[in-house]
């Protein structure tokens, strides 16, 4: 197909297999932030994300399943960054005060990265008169956006524990 053919449908579902990739890549993350921070209430909170985004991977296999594509992956560069990051950071700062602060950063830019993801392809559907698959992905916004409130919150009783 021509560059000049392609469709917004075309980029829903390149967009789709974008964010099915990241969340594939978080699910494997994940698991492993669990074990990294020193406060068990965050190791609590990732659990909790990991156990939510098996739902969500769910969730965009219900998409791809509504527009007759098999559920696959692209590549996300930009998820292999961040996780990049993250792990380099991780392994500079083991061991220290400054850990936490540094995994819930990490955490924090994952969590953006979704909830711009997820924002474009909800419009996208409604725009595509594809109503089942943005009530999808609305749901998982929303469980990214919470997640990032829970990491702002965490990150403030982190500096108010510091300040006491
Ligand atoms: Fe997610
Ligand atoms: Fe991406
Ligand atoms: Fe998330």
């Amino acid at each position: 197909m021509a560059a000049s053919d392609k469709t917004l449908d075309d980029l829903f579902v390149d967009m789709l297999k974008d964010v099915y990739s990241a969340e594939k890549q978080i699910l494997a993350a994940l698991g492993k932030m669990t074990k990294m921070p020193d406060s068990e209430k965050l190791a609590l909170a990732f659990d909790t994300h990991r156990a939510e985004t098996e739902g969500q991977i769910e969730r965009l296999e219900q998409i791809f399943a509504s527009v007759g594509k098999p559920p696959q992956g692209k590549t996300c560069a930009a998820m292999q960054g961040i996780l990049q990051e993250a792990n380099e950071m991780a392994e500079e700062f083991k061991g220290s005060d400054a850990l936490d602060a540094g995994i819930i950063a990490s955490a924090q830019a994952i969590e953006h990265y979704e909830i711009t993801r997820y924002g474009t392809l909800k419009s996208w559907a409604l725009e595509l008169g594809m109503q089942d698959a943005a009530r999808l992905l609305e749901r998982n916004l929303q469980e990214e956006k919470k997640t990032d409130q829970l990491l702002t919150k965490m990150a403030e009783e982190r500096i108010n524990a510091r300040a006491a």
